[in-house]
Parts: structure tokens; C-alpha cells; sequence
């Protein structure tokens, strides 16, 4: 997914390893609490590209190479490679898609195929399907279910388990005859409908008996599942004292999936502290049009300007963190975000008027952002940023260390730019200081004399789940709830 706009595919989910997947990656590791990796990723480009790469060295042995045996072959042994380096209990794989879709052909074919290989109780299919609602009609429709049951049959493969997705809970009748056309006993027919939110979904299955349905179908016996903690994070969410307000500028505003982990990681630190939260998306480039509008940000409890490329929507960013910063509202920067209040600063404080990164503007007369040497000969986009986990040292009492509570951190990067060494010194004159550093790479700033003002080269948002919240989001909630209970106690007075 390195490549792709967030318009295509929503976010980039970035792993340890560095590898840029699809954004489903982040939910399976928020719900897990384990740690994906690159190569369970599988791509039909993968696929292609080491077939090819085999037949240029000959590994066919001058074969006609087809799509089956050797594309299907290749999907196999990608899989079986999986299952021999994690030896792992139970195997999940997510064929992406729907049924039906040309792309997914071949991996049908080749879970058909393992699923011959194995005892007879050792797999289950389970068809995940829409269910529609349509408004004027006021009733759910089957028709499609039907037909993506058949579709998974023609590719050879039967439903053990269906799940039908909907906006509103589906009556039993309905359920039922979508049982019936499918050959799949009522009892493992599931409904999950559209929930407040989305960790509430194990327990909506499991209340219809999923649990017992995996059990008695893979001949399984779960021990001590953690519903506990599961509840607990859904008592968190209901008993909330309030929302706080966190203002988001950004460019992909259009795409409520863009900062999926982002819009995660602050919800899971405000439930930790007793909060909701809500996010009021900024489109930047409307700022720029119309400047006075930044004052929107005074509604607002915190501000988290995020990463992105290019420049489409810069200034807007510079000019809410610029208002963050005079205003003394908390604030948070993330990669993009963190550059850029660099910049913000270095235009401002230090009076360097055409300070930019050179993402931005290539010929500035102060690059206070810059490739360094190692990306500047760099031409192929795909897969060659600084990417995946890095140790940082952060210095000791610095706001961000106290955040952390410890001296050596692991976060995850995606970037290409980096603060420029001919600077540093001119940057840390004043009340900026860069406390956190990967080799002589700064990772982490802060401003003295303001509430909040913390920006970070890297993504934490990646690591972070209900029951774990990381330090940084955690360090912006706090302060955005100090802010809130100071102005609803200024309003009472
Ligand atoms: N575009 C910037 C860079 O490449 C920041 C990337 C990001 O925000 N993920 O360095």
C-alpha cells in the first residue's frame, strides 16, 4: 500500500519491519495485541513478481508457466511459509475483495487446494456478506448473500459459517432464509450489524454463539477467553464524562479512513482517562483561501496536525500550528505535522521568513527540512523511506521522557525528510529543544512555556490499542482535558 493515496485504499498501516500494508493490518494488531509482520501480507503483485523472477532463472525447467499450477503454487508456499516460521495454533487468512472479484480467483483456488491437503475438521470458511437495507423499501434484501454463497461454490469452496454485515439488525426470519438458500444451519448464520464501536464486535458474535460454533467446528477448546478485558474497555467508552474536542487539519478530509490509527489512538487515549472523543476535521486548504478561519481552533481542546506528502495543503497546516502555539492550545505533530512546526517555528521565531522543507519548496533559501545524503539519489518510490521501528533515546526530564517514563523508546517511521543539522543549533536558541534522537536523527521536539507542544518524527499511533494507549496521544488528552475543565469552569464562574 507504500504507493497508494489514501483516496485509494485508505491509511498505510506501517509494521516493525517496515512493512507498508493495508490498514486492516492495524485492526487485526489492536485487537491481538501481537505483532504483524511484512510477509503476511500477500499481494497479487508479490505473486506475479516472484513467478517472474522464477521462470527468468529458469526454475521451471522450461515449462509453459501458467496461472495454474505456478501462480496458484506460489500463493501455496507463501502461505505454508507463514504456518512454518510462526508455528501458530490457528491460521486466519483474509482473502480481500469480494466474492467474485477476478483478482481474488487465485487465492480461492489455492485455499481450496490447502483445504484438500488437511483433515477434514481442520478448516472452516466463513463468507462474510452485505446485507442491504434499501431505504424506500424498508426491508432487508438476500438476493445478494444468495449469490455470493454460489459464487463461493463455483470457486469449490462451501460456506461453514456465514456473517451477514448490515447498517440495522436483521430480524430472524431473514436470517433464516438466508440459512435456507445456503445450506448453512440456522445457528451459524450470524448477524453483526453496524455498532457504536467496532470492540464491541467480539462480543456481539460471541453472544451468538460464535465462540461455540469455533469450537465444536475446528474440534477446538478455548481456554480463559479475555471478555473481561473486552468489557471493560466497553464499560470505559459508556461511562465517559464528556467529549473533549480535537481539532484534526489535514488535507484527506474527505476520507474518514485516511488516519484511521490516528483517530484510534486518540480515542484510546481518552477512554483510558475517562473521556470520548470527537474529531473536528480541518480542511487546510481551505484555511489558506480564507486565513481568519483558523480561528475554528478556539473551539477546540487539542490540536494533532498528521503526516501526509507533498504540498497540497502546507500552509494551511503551518498556519493552525502557528495558532496552537500562540494560543497556548495543546498540540501534538506527527511526522508531516512535526516538520512542519519546525518550519512554523524557524518562519516565526527565528525570522527566517522562506524556511520550508524541501518536500515543499525545493530552491528555500533555509531547508530547515531536507532529504538527508542517503535519499537524495533515490528515484523509485516504492517501499525506500526511512521505514518501520527505530530505538530513539530521549533525554532525560524531558517533557517527552517523563511521558514515556523511560530513557530508550521503539516507534515506527514512514518518512523521507528530516530535520536539517546545519539548524540545530539556531532552533534550539529559544524555547525549542529536540529531546529525542535515533543515531544524530532528531525524532522529538518540544516547546517550553506552553501547555502542550509536542511534536514527533515518527507515527506512535501504530502501536497503540484500547489497552494500551500511547504515551504521546495520552501527554495531548491530558492537557485537552485540562483545557476542557478550565473552560467549563471559567463559563460556570
Ligand atoms: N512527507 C514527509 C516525509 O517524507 C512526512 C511523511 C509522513 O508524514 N509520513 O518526510
Amino acid at each position: 500500500a507504500g504507493t497508494m493515496s489514501p483516496f485509494e485504499h485508505g491509511e498505510t498501516f506501517v509494521t516493525n519491519d517496515g512493512g507498508e500494508l493495508d490498514e486492516d493490518f492495524g485492526h487485526y494488531e489492536r485487537f491481538l495485541g501481537i505483532e504483524m509482520n511484512r510477509d503476511q501480507n500477500i499481494t497479487t503483485g508479490q505473486i506475479y513478481y516472484s513467478v517472474i523472477n522464477k521462470e527468468r532463472k529458469g526454475e521451471y525447467l522450461g515449462k509453459t508457466v501458467q496461472v495454474v499450477p505456478h501462480v496458484i503454487d506460489e500463493i501455496i508456499l507463501r502461505l505454508q511459509k507463514l504456518e512454518n516460521q510462526h508455528e501458530p495454533d490457528f491460521m486466519l487468512i483474509e482473502v480481500g475483495g469480494t466474492i467474485g472479484d477476478i483478482e481474488g480467483q487465485p487465492f480461492l483456488e489455492a485455499i481450496r487446494q490447502l483445504i484438500r491437503q488437511r483433515p477434514e475438521s481442520d478448516s472452516l470458511i466463513v463468507l462474510v456478506t452485505y446485507v442491504p437495507f434499501p431505504f424506500h423499501l424498508q426491508e432487508h434484501k438476500t438476493k445478494p448473500s444468495q449469490h455470493a454463497v454460489r459464487e463461493l461454490r463455483a470457486a469449490g469452496l462451501v460456506a461453514n459459517l456465514i456473517v451477514c454485515r448490515s447498517e440495522k439488525a436483521i430480524d430472524i426470519k431473514t436470517l433464516a432464509k438466508i440459512s435456507f438458500f445456503s445450506d448453512v444451519s440456522e445457528n451459524a448464520v450470524l448477524n453483526l450489524p453496524d455498532l457504536d464501536t467496532v470492540f464491541k464486535a467480539p462480543l456481539h458474535l460471541n453472544q451468538q454463539g460464535l465462540g461455540d460454533l469455533l469450537e465444536k467446528m475446528l474440534h477446538l477448546r478455548f481456554e480463559n477467553p479475555k471478555w473481561r478485558e473486552v468489557e471493560e474497555i466497553i464499560d470505559r467508552i459508556s461511562s465517559a464524562k464528556g467529549k473533549l474536542i480535537i481539532g484534526v487539519p489535514g488535507k484527506y478530509t474527505d476520507g474518514l479512513d485516511s488516519y484511521i490509527s490516528v483517530n484510534e489512538a486518540l480515542k484510546h487515549a481518552a477512554w483510558q482517562e475517562g473521556w470520548g472523543v470527537d474529531l473536528l476535521h480541518i480542511a487546510t486548504e481551505e484555511l489558506e483561501a480564507n486565513r481568519s478561519a483558523v480561528s475554528i481552533l478556539d473551539k477546540v481542546d487539542g490540536v494533532l496536525v498528521p503526516g501526509g506528502f507533498g504540498d497540497r495543503g502546507t500552509e494551511g497546516k503551518i498556519l493552525s500550528i502557528k495558532y496552537a502555539r500562540e494560543n497556548k492550545i495543546p498540540f501534538l505533530g506527527i511526522c508531516l505535522g512535526f516538520q512542519l512546526a519546525v518550519v512554523e517555528y524557524a518562519r516565526s521565531i527565528l525570522g527566517l521568513k522562506d524556511a520550508s522543507s524541501t518536500e515543499i519548496n525545493a530552491t528555500t533559501s533555509h531547508p530547515v527540512i531536507d532529504l538527508q545524503p542517503d535519499q537524495v539519489d533515490v528515484t523509485d518510490k516504492g517501499g525506500t523511506m526511512r521505514l518501520g521501528s527505530y530505538h530513539i533515546m530521549l533525554e532525560p526530564d524531558s517533557i517527552i521522557q517523563r511521558l514515556y517514563g523511560r530513557t530508550e523508546i521503539h516507534e515506527r517511521h514512514r518518512h523521507r525528510y528530516e530535520v536539517n543539522p546545519d539548524y540545530f543549533d539556531k532552533l534550539q536558541d529559544g524555547n525549542l529543544s529536540f529531546s529525542g534522537f535515533y543515531n544524530n536523527l532528531v525524532e522529538t521536539l518540544e516547546l517550553d512555556q506552553h501547555p502542550f507542544f509536542i511534536g514527533v518524527q515518527y507515527h506512535p499511533e501504530f502501536k497503540s490499542n484500547p489497552w494500551n494507549p500511547t504515551p504521546t496521544y495520552l501527554g495531548l488528552i491530558r492537557a485537552a482535558i485540562d483545557r476542557a475543565e478550565n473552560k467549563s469552569r471559567e463559563s460556570n464562574v
